[in-house]
């Protein structure tokens, strides 16, 4: 079982491979590639949510109930609430998460169970898709896609461990194949996992349809400005131009 060093080491790797991805690739600003970058670094510590409670866990439980609020201001914003609404509702999600959460968590998990297995990967990029808000359906796609590579990074971790860095001797142990799996050995810890697995992989589509099909209706930009394609943004939702008309300026 690689350590919480460990999984931090290699998902800042890949977070920074992200970042230099999204900003010379893909074109995108330097605070949309530190998010994509963040996104995969966090999400590479995510699956340890589950292990006994120690300071790392609860870290990672206080940064959660900060960013997922944060993430889910601009969507918020588009509700037509209050300020003071907003803000008491994002408060009351902070609460929930920082303690209500990691108490569930505590009392319901077990380490190395469903939260190490691939249908909890679908579920964190799925949740990334749904809290991230932006115009670029695109854009959306590539953060929930940066969650899951980084979740991804820590199952595979873990399913080669131990992993000694200084030495570079990579061996498997009895932890093999934990970690990479579709389905644990309980029935309860299977079924809730996939109910959820479904349930956001479902919402998910049906926001990614809505807002494509949104888009493509060329709709105007409205009150909160939805719709609108940034320029920004435009080299990952970059279209071809039409074969005959590419011909005619030939
Ligand atoms: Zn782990």
């Amino acid at each position: 079982m690689a350590s919480y060093r460990g999984h931090l080491k290699f998902s800042s790797m890949l977070a920074v491979a992200n970042g230099l991805l999204a900003t010379f690739y893909f074109d995108l600003d330097w605070g949309t590639s530190l998010m994509a970058a963040g996104i995969t670094a966090v999400s590479g510590l995510l699956p340890d949510l589950d292990s006994s409670s120690g300071v790392p866990v609860r870290e990672m439980f206080n940064l959660t109930a900060v960013v997922v609020p944060l993430m889910l201001l601009k969507r918020m914003l588009g509700f037509g609430l209050t300020e003071d609404q907003t803000f008491a509702i994002l408060a009351i999600l902070y609460v929930f998460i920082r303690f209500g959460l990691s108490n569930i968590f505590r009392h319901l998990s077990v380490h190395r169970g469903m939260f190490h297995s691939i249908p909890a990967m679908v579920i964190a990029g799925g949740l990334v898709f749904l809290c991230y808000t932006h115009d670029s359906t695109m854009l959306r796609v590539y953060m929930a896609a940066s969650a899951m590579v980084g979740f991804l990074s820590h199952l595979v971790l873990d399913e080669l461990c131990s992993v000694d860095f200084n030495g570079v001797s990579i061996e498997l142990n009895q932890f093999a194949g934990t970690a990479v799996k579709f389905f644990g050995p309980s029935l309860f810890p299977n079924l809730f996992a996939w109910s959820l697995c479904i349930a956001v992989s479902y919402f998910a589509w049906i926001d990614f349809e809505h807002h494509a099909l949104a888009v493509k209706s060329d709709k105007k930009p409205n009150s909160d400005g939805l719709h609108v394609m940034p320029p920004k943004v435009q080299p990952l939702t970059k279209t071809v131009k039409p074969v005959a008309q590419r011909f005619s300026q030939l």
